[in-house]
């Protein structure tokens, strides 16, 4: 084989959900927010006069926005595109020691394809079989800790104090606590970071704010982690975050009062949907997400999928060791959901 194919970084990418364009689609796969950003955010693009302008490296405007409404100093905020990219940013610098990053063995699948990326060994630690996290199994030697809480594509969320145990427990590593769900029913571990300077919380304005599509995404921890992502981020691309997003990820800030009451309006949805869904003898743990991981008692969720799919409602199935019995059902507006248990009730009543 010539050099330059052996010198190839090979990975294996992440798969996202699928993104199709069909009309009147219910597309419940991704775990998108059904309803529209504040009617606040459009403002924030009228100030387009900076726009031929680079933006600003250090996300001045936004990261104090963002520490202003979390009651943090500017230092202790990183902002990203994305909370993906705010993750893989974290991976990179902080992840650098030669024993293995802890994860769990079901969770958010991006993160084995971020160790891959940058050959950081890693070791999955396995949920229970209720899908709950262990704590003494993060007492083992690591180079690192990562897990969302709630998590994905569980929904299951564990106590503040479950993740101070495992924070204190290990001063000599980073612990990272993806909270892209946290808006939706969770209680934070926010307020530890001023006790722990070893936990980085990461927040996502995709699933609460109704953004994913404008990528924004921060993290919050002591100054020192803060600084140190800097230093790496400003290594990789000075310009990652645009005026726009900056912008307009800004102005979602100033809509609370919107913010609190779709958040709420998808909580009362998805309790309403879990109850429908008992009643057709589907089982899920109690979410604290905007999505529910559904197993049916008798029919195989492969084949729920495909025909839901065939009637263009789609929801996330995963072909993995444990889960593949099971899917994941982001909670869309009511109608989405009615129409949702309408054609499980028409399929369920024949089958
Ligand atoms: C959706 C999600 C992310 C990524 O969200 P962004 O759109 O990149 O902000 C990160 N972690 C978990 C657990 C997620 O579900």
């Amino acid at each position: 084989m010539s050099t330059w194919r052996t010198n190839i970084r090979e990975v294996t990418p992440y798969t996202p959900g699928e993104q199709p364009n069909k009309e009147n689609m219910i597309k419940l796969n991704t775990n998108e927010n059904p309803y529209p950003p504040s009617p606040m955010v459009e403002a924030g693009g009228k100030e387009m006069e900076d726009w031929r302008l680079y933006p600003d490296p250090s996300v001045t405007k936004l990261v104090h926005a963002l520490a202003q409404y979390h009651g943090l100093l500017d230092e202790q905020v990183f902002v990203g595109v994305g909370s993906d990219d705010v993750l893989a940013m974290s991976f990179l610098t902080f992840f650098n020691s030669d024993k293995p990053i802890l994860f769990p063995d079901i969770t958010y699948s991006f993160y084995d394809v971020w160790a891959e990326l940058y050959k950081i060994p890693y070791k999955r630690v396995p949920l229970t079989e209720q899908f709950r996290l262990v704590k003494e199994d993060y007492q083992q030697e690591n180079g690192g800790i990562v897990f969302p809480n709630p998590n994905a594509p569980t929904g299951i969320l564990e106590p503040v104090s479950f993740v101070e145990d495992i924070v204190r427990g290990n001063p000599d590593s980073v612990v990272i606590v993806d909270e892209a769900y946290i808006d939706f029913g969770g209680e934070t571990c926010l307020n530890l970071i001023h006790r722990y300077e070893n936990l980085l919380v990461v927040r996502t304005y995709s699933k609460s704010r109704s953004l994913a599509g404008l990528r924004v995404g921060y993290c919050m921890g002591n100054k020192e982690l803060i600084e140190a992502l800097n230093n790496v981020k400003q290594s990789y691309n000075s310009y990652t975050m645009n005026q726009a997003a900056i912008a307009l990820g800004t102005a979602s800030l100033k809509d609370e009062d919107y913010f609190r009451e779709h958040v709420a309006k998808i909580i009362s949805t998805r309790e309403w949907v879990g109850e429908e869904l008992r009643k057709l003898h589907f089982s899920f743990a109690p979410s604290s997400a905007n999505f529910l991981f559904i197993t049916h008692e008798r029919v195989k969720a492969k084949d729920i999928f495909e025909m839901l799919k065939e009637q263009d409602i789609y929801v996330r199935y995963f072909d993995k060791p444990r889960i593949d019995n099971y899917l994941r059902v982001t909670i869309g507006t009511d109608e989405q959901m009615q129409q949702f248990i309408d054609a499980l009730k028409r399929y369920l009543n024949v089958k």
